[in-house]
């Protein structure tokens, strides 16, 4: 509940909010890991003016107007300052919460924006009905009075819209080809049950024919990390609710996620009692400590993009089992490629630039082939070198290893 005699809402919210913020001892040590302040070198862009402005919006000695807030919207929430912090400033939380602080005290008296979009995207039913609306959306004239006439935010809508699969996972049982009486179970989310459709299919069909039966559950949600970082931490909450519920009673050896912003949620809410393992230490696992199957051999030039939500990313390890690939890390990985959840279309123009800073190393190193765990950061690489002409393939690393795997060649 409100607390009315307070100015900003509840007192504890920036009680707790200065308790993290007053931990930066302001030395500057993070500024040049920031994408933000490396970009628009701005001190209120960096990670030490952000919480410069959390502390002075929370004490009042500020006046929350929109170009404040503007400099917390640009924050990507990537928490590559975490890393460099010798004060261990938990960056992410602090965002967190000053975005919840900032839609309670300040939107409210203004426009309250519905989280709409955020909705839409973290409903399995909304997005159905969005799949069906998609060949409308993709008719030429309407893409094309779009592209002319829509705002920034909607354009770059229009642009995900154009490049995403036709088809929804739909949740369901899935035999292993020799059952071994071993069984999975695939978390696929809300939006990446479209977005990483192709990658979702490929990781039901490796996994089968690896003898797993495979769950794809029906009543598990989105993860919540959505309306997390958006200043709705409630409803991310119910999600994770729903979530534990369904997951209490689930006898599968782990819960396996594919996409990197999904699996950070749930390990940090500790959704499960179970294991919840990426799918690439899960094959790393199986295959150092099984038979490894046999990979057909792969000339392809591979770049590894590491998205900034994974906790340790081992897909370089992963896709050495292919024979004759030439697997690399795409350069400066630590930095974002600006894709950030949400982040693509409400700050899109700077997202763009993001993207852009990726696309020149793309064009530097000549991969044929880039991988990346993260659903966001997929669409985001797709629309920049679709854009650019560029003939580089995205996929996720469990397509890859799908792909390479020859059929009649491996033992469980
Ligand atoms: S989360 Fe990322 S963009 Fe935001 S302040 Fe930290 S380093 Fe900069
Ligand atoms: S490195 Fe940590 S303590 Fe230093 S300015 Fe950045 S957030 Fe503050």
């Amino acid at each position: 509940m409100q607390d009315k005699n307070h100015p900003y809402g509840k007192p504890e919210i920036s009680d707790q909010l200065l308790k993290e913020a007053d931990k930066c001892v302001k030395c500057g040590l993070c500024l040049p890991h920031c994408p933000t302040y490396l970009k628009l070198t701005d001190e209120a862009d960096s990670p030490r003016g952000r919480i410069s402005l959390i502390q002075a919006l929370v004490k009042k000695d500020l006046n929350p107007g929109k170009n404040l807030r503007l400099h917390l919207d640009r924050c990507l929430g990537c928490r590559a300052c975490e890393k460099s912090c010798p004060s261990g400033v938990e960056f992410g939380k602090l965002l967190d919460g000053a975005r919840k602080w900032v839609r309670k005290t300040i939107i409210k008296h203004s426009v309250q924006p519905r989280p709409w979009l955020l909705e839409q995207l973290s409903d399995r039913t909304r997005l159905k009905k969005i799949i069906r609306l998609l060949p409308l959306i993709r008719c030429r004239p309407f893409l094309a009075a779009g592209k002319k006439f829509f705002p920034a935010y909607h354009k770059k809508l229009l642009k995900i819209v154009e490049i995403l699969p036709d088809r929804i996972v739909e949740p369901g049982l899935f035999p292993a080809h020799r059952p071994s009486g071993k069984s999975l179970q695939i978390f696929i989310g809300c939006a990446a049950s479209i977005a990483d459709q192709p990658a979702i299919d490929a990781a039901t069909q490796l996994l089968t024919k690896l003898g797993y039966a495979v769950e794809i559950p029906r009543n598990l949600v989105c993860c919540g990390a959505l309306h997390r970082h958006n200043g709705y931490p409630e409803r991310a909450d119910q999600f994770c609710a729903t979530n534990q519920k369904w997951l209490k009673n689930s006898r599968a050896e782990a819960l396996l996620t594919l996409a990197t912003a999904c699996h950070l949620e749930l390990i940090e809410q500790q959704v499960s009692r179970n294991p919840v393992l990426t799918i690439t230490d899960f094959l790393l696992d199986i295959f150092r400590s099984t038979s490894t199957p046999e990979f057909a051999p792969s000339s392809a030039r591979v770049a590894v993009h590491t998205p900034c939500s994974s906790l340790k990313d081992k897909t370089l390890q992963l896709l050495t089992v292919i024979p004759n690939l030439e697997v690399f890390e795409l350069p400066q990985n630590a930095l974002c490629c600006g894709a950030a959840g949400s982040y693509l279309v409400n700050q899109p123009e700077l997202a763009e630039t993001f993207g852009e800073e990726k696309l020149a190393l793309l064009r530097a190193t000549k991969p044929n082939i880039l991988v990346t765990t993260n659903t966001g950061c997929a669409l985001q690489f797709r629309i920049q070198i679709e854009a650019a002409n560029l003939h580089v393939e995205v996929l996720h690393p469990v397509e890859l290893i799908n792909r390479q795997l020859k059929h009649k060649a491996f033992r469980t």
